[in-house]
């Protein structure tokens, strides 16, 4: 539950610690930054932090405020998340909003009678609709004694910029691939394909665990194979493949995308210098070697370029056999050039 813990981040636990340490918490902070890389888990120490009446180090771990945050029943801590009703997107309404401002303001009728203060979370901020937005903002413009809050989101400016500007800001950045293959061992991924993962994963362990599961070895090796092969791929295999590739799932369509990306950019640093840290790591440097001395870096700029639109128009629903299909015969053309 202590920041020690938690993996990476070291400015930001360092930064919020002092800040608690020396009685300068601000009543209200905006964690903000990618998916899946642990602003959860920060917000959630911290949270302990603050309830915690130990002495010393804080959360101490033993104290009855912290063995009842980690047994997930501390009273004077709130979360707040999106409720998804039918089928329609999650959403924070304005009655979830004002019943739990409602409860962080109420008297206390039990716990323990020393505790300080109280916190509430707010997880997905932006997800807030306008009333609940607003009925917030008239908290934070006249924000109760004793209350925190925490509120995370990784699309700050879906927010009110008047909730913003009443939050101190805390960004946090992506995890580097070791910390993510760090993260993925405490959860009990290792070996090759955890490796693999924790370096195709943008630094987000959510993305990491994704990838784990589908298999992003398999997805790599497919990439790595298909430029290898491309430049006499012959035109019914294009069909096939696209065939195939339009028949995945979404997200593994766009997973396959990404690690195309990732090859190419580490191809690009092989063309360039031949050196340098790879974001693939080392394991498949001589193949990427190989690649790199039979393409040239033009090449590879407009194969990128081609990646990254085939992304976008994915995104924004394009039939996915068309599209791949396009991509492959573009893809290939490039190659035999
Ligand atoms: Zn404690």
């Amino acid at each position: 539950m202590d920041f020690a813990h938690i993996i990476g981040h070291a400015r930001q636990k360092e930064e919020l610690s002092a800040m608690l340490q020396e009685g300068r918490l601000p009543h209200a902070l905006l964690f903000t930054g990618p998916a899946g890389i642990g602003k959860k888990l920060v917000a959630r120490s911290l949270a302990a932090a603050i309830l915690c009446t130990g002495e010393g180090e804080r959360p101490c771990g033993i104290c009855e405020p912290c063995r009842l945050m980690a047994a997930e029943s501390n009273e004077d801590y709130f979360e707040l998340v999106p409720e998804a009703a039918g089928k329609a997107k999650p959403v924070i309404r304005i009655d979830a909003v004002r019943s739990a401002v409602a409860r962080t303001i109420m008297t206390r009728s039990s716990g323990p009678a020393e505790a300080m203060g109280r916190v509430l979370l707010i997880d997905e901020a932006d997800l807030m609709n306008e009333p609940a937005a607003n009925s917030l903002l008239k908290t934070l413009e006249e924000p109760p004694a004793a209350v925190t809050f925490i509120l995370i989101t990784e699309k700050p400016s879906a927010l009110l910029p008047t909730i913003r500007s009443r939050c101190i800001p805390i960004p946090f950045g992506a995890l580097s691939p070791q910390e993510v293959e760090e993260a993925l061992r405490r959860l009990g991924e290792t070996g090759e394909a955890a490796h693999a993962a924790a370096h195709l994963s943008a630094g987000s362990v959510r993305m990491a665990l994704r990838l784990v599961e589908n298999d992003s070895l398999e997805l790599l090796e497919s990439v790595l194979s298909l430029l290898e092969g491309a430049p006499k791929l012959p035109m019914l295999e294009v069909f096939r493949r696209a065939e195939d590739m339009g028949k995945w799932e979404r997200t593994r369509q766009s997973e396959w995308l990404g690690i195309l990306a990732l090859v190419l950019r580490d191809i690009l640093l092989l063309t360039m210098d031949g050196g340098g840290t790879l974001l693939l790591g080392d394991t498949r440097r001589e193949r990427l070697l190989a690649l790199a001395q039979g393409t040239a870096g033009a090449q590879i700029h407009t194969l990128l370029a081609l990646t990254e639109e085939t992304t976008r128009r994915l995104q924004s629903n394009a039939n996915p056999r068309l599209l791949f299909e396009g991509f492959l015969i573009y893809m290939s053309d490039i190659c035999r050039l």
